[in-house]
C-alpha cells in the first residue's frame, strides 16, 4: 500500500476536554467549540464507521459551519448540516471485463449523489487502485461546497472504479469503460448527473463512456464533461484546474501587493492539475522546481520550462511513463528522489497536485522553515489536518482545494452551458470566465474568513459554499 491511501488521522479521534454549562432552561449546554464538533463527530463516525477519508473532510467542514449555525438558527433547526452529510443516493455495481489475454476481471463501481439542491449532480469519476466509498463519499462532499462556490448551477458527486489503468492496453480501457457505464448509464443524464474526469480518468476514458453512453441512449447530449473538442468539449477545460488553482494564488498574492513573478514553486503531481499548473506559474513569470508522481519526485534547480513541460506532458498523457524518465533524459541539470515528496525543497509557494493526504504536519513545518508563504491545493485535501493547522498557526496564506481547485468543475459548468446552447466558447472567453469565476471564489472566501488582518480560506470556502446550498435547500422544503 502507498503511504499516501492511509489517512494520517484516524476515525477514533478521543474526545476533547469536556466542559459545560447550565442554561437558562437549566440543561446542560456546551460552549466549548471543540467539545461541541466532536458530539457532531461521534454521530458520523457511528454512521460512517469504515470511512475515515469520509470523517475527515467532515470534521474540517463542521469545525467551520458548527459556529456559524449559532448565528444562523434557522440552518440548525432545520438539520441543514446533518443532511448534507447524508448522500441524497449512493450507486455501487459490478463492472464485469474481459482482458485481451481472455481473462475475466471483475471490478466495483460507484456513484455517490450527494446533493442535487443548487443543480445536478456534478463531480468527477476516478479509477484507481485506492478507490472505495469512504473515498469518494469525501470527494463527493467536497464537490457539494465547491461545485456552490464557482456561483454555476451545479450540485455534487464523485464516483469511479477500484480498476487501475495503468499498465493495461487501450483496448482493455475502453472495454471497461464500456462496462462502467452500462450499468452509470442508467443513473445519469444531462439534468441529473453530469460526470467527469479526476485520477486515471482523462480524455481517453471519458472518450469511450461518451461513445458508450451515447450507442446506448441514442441521443448526443452533454452527460459527461471534459469531452474532446471535436465532440462538444470546452476550450480550457483540459487546463481549467491547474490555470484555476494558479489564478486564485495570484489572488492571494495581489491582496498583499505580491505576485507570481520571481517566486519560486513547489509542485507534486505530474497529471492533469500539476501540468497546467506548472504551465501557468511559467506564464506568470514564476520557475517551477519540482514535479512528482507515486514513485517519487524530480528537482530541477533552473526551472521547468515549457519545452521540459512538453517532454512531461508527452511521458505522462501519451507514453504513460514515470516521472524519473525526465530525470533520466535532464540528467545533468535535475535529480531524482525515489519514493519522497517535494515538500523538503525551499520555495515561495507550494501547490500540491497529486492526491489526499501527500503533505503532512513534518511536511508543513519543514515548509514554514524554509519560509514558504502560500499554500494552494491543486488536488483534493492533499494536506492533513495537523498540516493545515501547522499552516494557520504561522499564518500562511492557505487555500483548501474546494476553493483553489474549483476551476475544473467551473469550466465543466461552461461546457454544459455550451452544450445546451449547441455553441462553442473561444479560448479567450472560458478563459476570461474562468479568471473571473476565480476572483469570485477568493472574494467569497474573504468575506466569510477574515479576521484580524489574516484570511483563514478554509473557514471562508466552507461558510460561503455552505449558505447558498442551505438557502436552497431551506427552500425546497425538507427533502
Ligand atoms: P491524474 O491522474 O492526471 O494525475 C494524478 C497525479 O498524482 C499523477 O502524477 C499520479 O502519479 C499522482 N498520484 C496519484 N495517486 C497518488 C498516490 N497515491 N501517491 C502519490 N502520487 C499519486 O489526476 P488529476 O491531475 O486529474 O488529479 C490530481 C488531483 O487533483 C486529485 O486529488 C483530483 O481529485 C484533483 N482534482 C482534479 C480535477 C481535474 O479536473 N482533473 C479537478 C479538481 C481536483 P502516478 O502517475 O504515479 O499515478
Amino acid at each position: 500500500m502507498h503511504p499516501f491511501s492511509k489517512p494520517q488521522i484516524m476515525a477514533t479521534k478521543t474526545a476533547e476536554t469536556k466542559m459545560t454549562v447550565k442554561g437558562s432552561n437549566g440543561a446542560a449546554k456546551m460552549n466549548n467549540p471543540k467539545e461541541r464538533v466532536e458530539k457532531f463527530m461521534e454521530k458520523v463516525r457511528a454512521k460512517n464507521s469504515h470511512e475515515p477519508e469520509f470523517q475527515q473532510a467532515v470534521e474540517e467542514v463542521a469545525e467551520s459551519v458548527l459556529p456559524f449555525l449559532d448565528k444562523n438558527v434557522k440552518y440548525k433547526k432545520a438539520r441543514i448540516l446533518e443532511r448534507i452529510c447524508e448522500p441524497e443516493r449512493v450507486l455501487m455495481f459490478r463492472v464485469p471485463w474481459v482482458t485481451d489475454k481472455g481473462e475475466y476481471q471483475i471490478n466495483r463501481g460507484f456513484r455517490i449523489e450527494m446533493n442535487s439542491a443548487i443543480g445536478p449532480y456534478k463531480g468527477g469519476l476516478r479509477f484507481h487502485p485506492s478507490v472505495n466509498l469512504s473515498v469518494l463519499k469525501f470527494l463527493a462532499f467536497e464537490q457539494v461546497f465547491k461545485n456552490s462556490l464557482t456561483t454555476l448551477p451545479l450540485g455534487g458527486g464523485k464516483g469511479g472504479s477500484d480498476f487501475n489503468p495503468k499498465g493495461k492496453s487501450d483496448n482493455e480501457v475502453m472495454r471497461f469503460c464500456q462496462s462502467f457505464m452500462t450499468e452509470l448509464s442508467r443513473h445519469i443524464g444531462p439534468d441529473t448527473d453530469v460526470p467527469a474526469g479526476d485520477i486515471g480518468v482523462g480524455g481517453r476514458e471519458i472518450g469511450y463512456l461518451f461513445g458508450q453512453y451515447k450507442r446506448l441512449k441514442n441521443e448526443f447530449t452533454g452527460v459527461l464533461t471534459g469531452k474532446g473538442f471535436e465532440y462538444g468539449g470546452s476550450l480550457i477545460r483540459p487546463e481549467a484546474t491547474g490555470y484555476g488553482a494558479v489564478y486564485f494564488t495570484e489572488e492571494m498574492l495581489s491582496l498583499r501587493g505580491q505576485s507570481i513573478e520571481g517566486k519560486t514553486v513547489v509542485i507534486s503531481g505530474s497529471g492533469n492539475v500539476a501540468q497546467y499548473a506548472a504551465e501557468k506559474v511559467y506564464q506568470l513569470g514564476g520557475k517551477v522546481v519540482t514535479m512528482s508522481d507515486s514513485g517519487g519526485y524530480i528537482h530541477d534547480p533552473n526551472g521547468i520550462t515549457p519545452r521540459k513541460l512538453d517532454f512531461i506532458k508527452k511521458l505522462k498523457n501519451v507514453k504513460r511513463g514515470r516521472i524519473k524518465e525526465f530525470a533520466t533524459n535532464y540528467k545533468f541539470q535535475c535529480d531524482y528522489h525515489d519514493g519522497k515528496t517535494p515538500w523538503d525543497i525551499p520555495c515561495d509557494i507550494a501547490i500540491p497536485c497529486a492526491t489526499q493526504n501527500e503533505l503532512g504536519e513534518e511536511d508543513a513545518k519543514t515548509l514554514v522553515n524554509n519560509n514558504c508563504k502560500v499554500v494552494s491545493e491543486g488536488a483534493n485535501m492533499p494536506c492533513t489536518p495537523e498540516a493545515v493547522e501547522v499552516f494557520h498557526k504561522h499564518k500562511i496564506f492557505f487555500a483548501p482545494g474546494k476553493a483553489a481547485n474549483a476551476g475544473g468543475v467551473a469550466v465543466s459548468g461552461l461546457e454544459m452551458s455550451q452544450n445546451s446552447m449547441r455553441y462553442q466558447w473561444t479560448r479567450e472567453e472560458v478563459d476570461k470566465k474562468l479568471r473571473d469565476i476565480m476572483t469570485n471564489i477568493h472574494r467569497s472566501c474573504v468575506k466569510y474568513g477574515s479576521e484580524n488582518g489574516y484570511t483563514n480560506y478554509a473557514k471562508g470556502a466552507n461558510i460561503a459554499g455552505f449558505v447558498k446550498v442551505a438557502e436552497a435547500m431551506l427552500a425546497q422544503g425538507h427533502v
